[in-house]
């Protein structure tokens, strides 16, 4: 049924295609067969074939046509190997690696942006990474209490942790933030309405406002104050009888700087407690330590939050915080059972990898004073901009060597920023290489082709490295920010710059 047809080769020889079974049953593609099976390797063949065939019969001497086959080698041309069965091995060889190479792969995040929600937000400290291989491979006591032999809830893994490093008296966790925020709003307030400040409107990346997830959640938003000013007496006149809750959020992205008011948490308190209403805080990134004492600027943690009397407050696990993806709820125990009690609870929970990755994150926290040196994200966020300078120094000849005359490589002081949401306004100083076009009249003579965009060229370039480098442009220089670029992936950073050569 595939017999070997006469095709031409790209170069106009007339070459015959090998049979697929030919192909199948010569000993360099049982390797392939093993790898991918049968049913996949043989598929691809076809398909392959079809290409080539196609190739050959359509566009005679086409070399743009991404099949073009090398003619058989002397080894090969043989009575046996018509067209080179060699070539057609590694051809599919190839196209099935190309085909089941992972769609999620490992990525250089030069972008300045420590915590970038595009690559992934935190990275995790091995003893989050164990604990998560761990969680995989073995059945684990989830929703077991190994005391009683009953079922347990898979909140109390994390629990004590969570209420010894917040002050809370509860907490569970959801699958993020937005979750823990629509959960919040659907369990204390639907068909109700709650109170928030007209500056405190977020919408963070990804189409998650403040106003659509209260609508989604069923409540009604009452608006108070202006956009950069809003005072108590805001508050005060807006609370009725349907107001179930006043929230504040945290401005996570932007900041409202001139002529502006918002309201404090320890004076709205006062005003919700003699309403008899709860007051819930988004506090996005939130911190459970105080940052200053790394030398970062000061976030409110979370304790502050509630000691300030919030009866709830929400956050993400895998921005400052530095854990996986997941929401934290935490506060007044009665207002965290009734949320544990909504159906959407079992909707929104986090799974076993999610918890086995919380904990010994959660665990670090017990020694404030190890952090930087065990959290990954706190050690990148305080690493020294001497150690980038270092790094800038020692790369800067490499990157230059690689991407030849056409680009001049400086090393230069740059600044980082945390990302997600956490401390818009506050840059981190590092250091890093700065890449520039070179004109092409300071070129030689035997002008090197410049294309009308060599930044975007050349990063373009960097993405297709096999580990991906992403960088940032901006104002006419592509630059790598070498905050995150640790010492464990400096060699495989340095073993691909060859690739860049022209
Ligand atoms: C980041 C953020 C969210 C969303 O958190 P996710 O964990 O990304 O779902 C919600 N509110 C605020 C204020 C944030 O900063």
């Amino acid at each position: 049924m595939s017999a070997a047809a006469d095709s031409k080769l790209p170069g106009g020889r007339t070459v015959r295609l090998p049979a697929v079974h030919r192909v199948l049953s010569d000993a360099a593609c049982q390797p392939l067969l093993a790898q991918y099976g049968r049913e996949q390797a043989t598929a691809a063949l076809r398909a392959l074939l079809a290409e080539l065939r196609a190739c050959s019969l359509g566009a005679t001497g086409d070399r743009s046509k991404p099949s073009s086959l090398p003619a058989p080698s002397a080894a090969t041309a043989g009575k046996d190997a018509p067209a080179g069965v060699a070539a057609v091995i590694a051809r599919l060889a190839e196209r099935l690696e190309r085909a089941n190479r992972s769609a999620l792969f490992p990525v250089f995040n030069l972008s300045g942006t420590v915590l970038h929600t595009n690559l992934g937000r935190a990275l995790l400290p091995d003893s989050a990474v164990q604990a998560v291989a761990e969680a995989l491979r073995w059945p684990m006591n989830l929703e077991w209490d190994i005391d009683t032999g009953k079922r347990g809830d898979r909140d109390n893994l994390v629990e004590e942790l969570l209420r010894e490093l917040t002050g809370a008296e509860a907490a569970t966790v959801v699958n993020n933030n937005a979750a823990a925020v629509l959960l919040l709003l659907n369990t204390l307030a639907a068909g109700r309405e709650v109170i928030v400040s007209r500056g405190e409107l977020v919408e963070i990346g990804g189409a998650f406002r403040i106003p659509d997830i209260m609508t989604r959640a069923g409540a009604t938003l009452r608006e108070v104050g202006s956009t950069n000013r809003t005072h108590l007496a805001d508050y005060g006149s807006a609370i009725a009888d349907s107001t179930a809750l006043l929230m504040k959020v945290h401005c996570s992205n932007y900041a409202i700087t001139g002529f502006t008011k918002a309201v404090d948490l320890p004076e709205l308190v006062p005003l919700a407690r003699g309403h008899k209403v709860p007051v819930a805080v988004d506090l996005g990134s939130g911190t459970l330590v105080d940052l200053e004492q790394y030398g970062l600027p000061h976030e409110t943690t979370v304790w502050e939050t509630l000691a300030a009397g919030a009866d709830l407050v929400t956050f993400s696990g895998d921005k400052l915080l530095g854990g996986p993806q997941c929401g934290i709820i935490a506060g007044r125990a009665d207002l965290v059972a009734a949320i544990k009690r909504n159906p959407l609870k079992r909707a929104l929970r986090v799974g076993k990898l999610t918890l086995a990755a919380l904990e010994p994150v959660l665990a670090l926290y017990r020694a404030p004073d190890l952090l930087p040196e065990r959290l990954t994200t706190l050690r990148l966020l305080t690493r020294p901009a001497a150690a980038m300078r270092a790094l800038a120094g020692l790369l800067q000849p490499q990157l230059q060597h690689a991407l030849g005359q056409a680009y001049s490589v400086a090393a230069e002081p740059m600044l980082s920023q945390i990302g997600s949401g956490a401390l818009p306004v506050d840059q981190l100083p590092s250091h890093g290489l700065a890449i520039r076009a070179v004109r092409p009249v300071r070129l030689a003579e035997a002008a090197i082709k410049v294309a009308s965009d060599p930044l975007g060229a050349l990063e373009k370039r960097l993405r297709a490295l096999p580990r991906p480098v992403i960088g940032r442009i901006a104002n006419d220089t592509l630059w790598l920010d070498l905050r995150c670029l640790e010492d464990a992936q400096l060699d495989i950073f340095v073993r691909q710059l060859h690739l860049l050569r022209p």
